[in-house]
């Protein structure tokens, strides 16, 4: 879905940030865990150095020592770097980690901002509530390896190998050519290899979402295979787009295994020929530069630090994927992320709790996109306190719209709207019911205050017509529900929610077809509840319905057609 098509928040593609600026902004306010990342893996680096060295030296000092110079204050030195290195190591990872950690904390918290300021109404327009929960998990997680391992490797590849390569020439010039001149061959090599594996990455994602689309649109017409005996061609079907995805993953699996095997193979020839080198140096068959002057010491370090020299590179080549992963993610949150543009229209005026009027929309338009009709056009309302009113009109016709105005969930482009403060809270009631895996007691408490005491909520139940001895709620408020209100009827949810509402305390009810759903009976037995009690509250109702069993009950019934007020007729 392209975002900068959809409506209402004014989130564009051509305001967000490109991928890796995103992904830049991101890391901002976590700077420091990463620098410290770095000189940590910078004085891992040391260590290595101070590693090689000593037992360099202690070799050295073993077989050549002159007695004066015993070995093992060497050796005990080069446990020392050793402990050290991994110490350091172990921070780096963990500093990598630790920004990891930040960085998805702060993206999870602004996609939850970005939700809430979207409100319902955009927001289902947005993706279903399923990409919602995969760019909250799986999109967010997909930024780890990024930030704990790819950035901090990046710093590290140029200059640790950099620090091991100055170690290096100051032994021995020669060799220090050798290493230096056989790393530009390795990110050559990987680089076009990457190349021609983001391109199979992309044709396997592509692959595997097909599959999925492939195997559930058969599994969904199961029945009609069935009885068209198509089952056995369906089956084929399946097991070659199955075994079209196999070859496709198993060349994926071949340039990964492909690009580390190059790896290794450069990483193996050059610390080979160091070695050849300080071999014949050592046994006096060279003669020319510093060969002549090699000792068994400089040897030995120089050779141990050829293998570390390549370990900076080798684990930058690992974390490469990690990249592509996080620029797909940057791609698609940025826009997404993006705080609307100010429109420079002020959201609802609050009037007085003073003020008989609870509502007054003046010559109010809303559009969700620019180049199709309003969705509301030119409408002027006031609604006083504790009025019920019937807003009907045949479907598409800005029922819901209006409703989602009063409650702020989308602002007027022109007009004004007022309303009273004391119309926030509001109880908003829809023709589905979010009921969510819990206790009833935990979904009836959804909105009222903390500490409800369980005698109201059984008030409140009664209210709503849940009697205690229901025996689909058999263990009373203690009843577990499961998730989108399994295990309850239509009308049992509904008379949930509507024991939501009163629990709530809100002065505005807020109800969207709340019945179309429900059989007749159920449909009469609820709305008389519901409208009687709010009555005796004085709470302002606003009915959205093409219903006439609806509206004929309601003392105001105001009329649109394309967005236009048709009709206000007090009854
Ligand atoms: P009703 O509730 O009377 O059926 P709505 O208020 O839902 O009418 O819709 C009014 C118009 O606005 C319709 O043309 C509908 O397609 C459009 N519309 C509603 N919601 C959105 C949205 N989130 N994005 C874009 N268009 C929308
Ligand atoms: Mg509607």
């Amino acid at each position: 879905m392209n975002p900068s098509t959809e409506p209402g928040d004014g989130a564009s593609t051509d305001l967000a940030p490109p991928p890796r600026a995103f992904l830049r902004t991101l890391l901002q306010p976590h700077r420091h865990w990463l620098h410290l990342a770095w000189l940590a893996g910078a004085g891992a680096g040391l260590a290595t150095v101070a590693l090689a060295a000593a037992v360099a030296w202690s070799i050295h000092l073993a077989l050549f020592g002159q007695g004066a110079a015993p070995a093992w204050p060497w050796l005990g030195a080069a446990v020392l770097a050793v402990l050290l290195r991994h110490g350091l190591q172990a921070l780096r990872d963990w500093s990598g980690q630790q920004l990891a950690f930040a960085v998805r904390a702060d993206l999870r918290q602004r996609l939850i901002a970005t939700a809430s300021r979207l409100g319902p109404v955009h927001l289902a327009h947005r993706g279903h509530s399923g990409s919602w929960a995969s760019r909250y998990q799986e999109q967010v997680d997909a930024l780890a390896g990024y930030y704990a391992r790819y950035l901090p490797a990046l710093g590290l590849t140029i200059a640790v190998p950099a620090l091991l390569l100055a170690a290096a020439f100051s032994q021995d010039w020669v060799a220090g050519l050798l290493l230096l001149l056989s790393a530009p061959l390795i990110p050559v090599f990987m680089a076009l290899i990457g190349m021609g594996s983001e391109q199979i990455h992309q044709a396997q994602q592509e692959r595997q979402n097909r599959l999925a689309g492939h195997f559930l649109d058969r599994i969904r017409a199961l029945d009609l295979l069935r009885r068209s005996l198509a089952l056995e061609a369906a089956q084929r079907d399946v097991a070659e787009a199955a075994d079209g995805y196999r070859r496709l993953s198993m060349r994926v699996l071949r340039v990964a295994f492909l690009s580390s095997a190059v790896m290794e193979f450069f990483s193996a020839v050059a610390i080979g020929l160091v070695a050849i080198y300080v071999g014949f140096a050592l046994l006096g068959f060279l003669e020319f530069g510093p060969a002549g002057e090699l000792t068994l010491f400089s040897g030995l370090f120089v050779l141990l630090l050829a293998p570390e020299y390549f370990q900076p590179l080798r684990q930058f080549a690992q974390s490469y994927h990690d990249r592509a992963g996080a620029i797909a993610v940057g791609a698609e949150l940025s826009p997404l992320l993006q705080p609307p543009p100010d429109t420079g229209h002020p959201g609802a005026a609050l009037r007085p709790a003073s003020d008989p009027t609870l509502l007054r929309l003046h010559n109010v338009t809303v559009r969700y996109e620019p180049e199709i009709q309003p969705a509301l056009c030119g409408v002027d309302l006031d609604i006083s306190r504790g009025e019920q009113t019937a807003v009907v009109g045949p479907s598409g016709s800005g029922k819901s719209t209006l409703l989602a105005l009063c409650a702020g969930f989308v602002q007027a482009d022109s007009g004004s709207v007022a309303i009273g403060a004391d119309a926030r809270p509001f109880a908003w009631i829809g023709q589905r019911v979010h009921l969510f895996h819990g206790s009833l007691r935990e979904n009836l408490l959804l909105g009222a205050p903390a500490h409800t005491p369980d005698p109201e909520l059984r008030a409140a139940m009664a209210a709503a017509g849940l009697r205690p001895d229901d025996p689909t709620l058999p263990h009373g408020l203690d009843t577990p529900i499961g998730e989108d209100s399994r295990g309850l009827s239509g009308g049992q949810a509904q008379r949930v929610a509507f024991a939501r509402a009163l629990l709530s305390g809100s002065r505005l009810w807020l109800l969207d077809e709340p019945t179309s759903a429900l059989d007749p009976q159920t449909e009469d037995d609820l709305l008389t509840r519901l409208l009687a009690h709010a009555r005796a509250r004085e709470i302002t109702v606003l009915v959205a319905t093409h219903h006439e069993s609806v509206y004929r009950r309601l003392g105001r019934i105001v009329r649109l057609a394309e967005g236009r007020l048709q009709g206000d007729s007090h009854v």
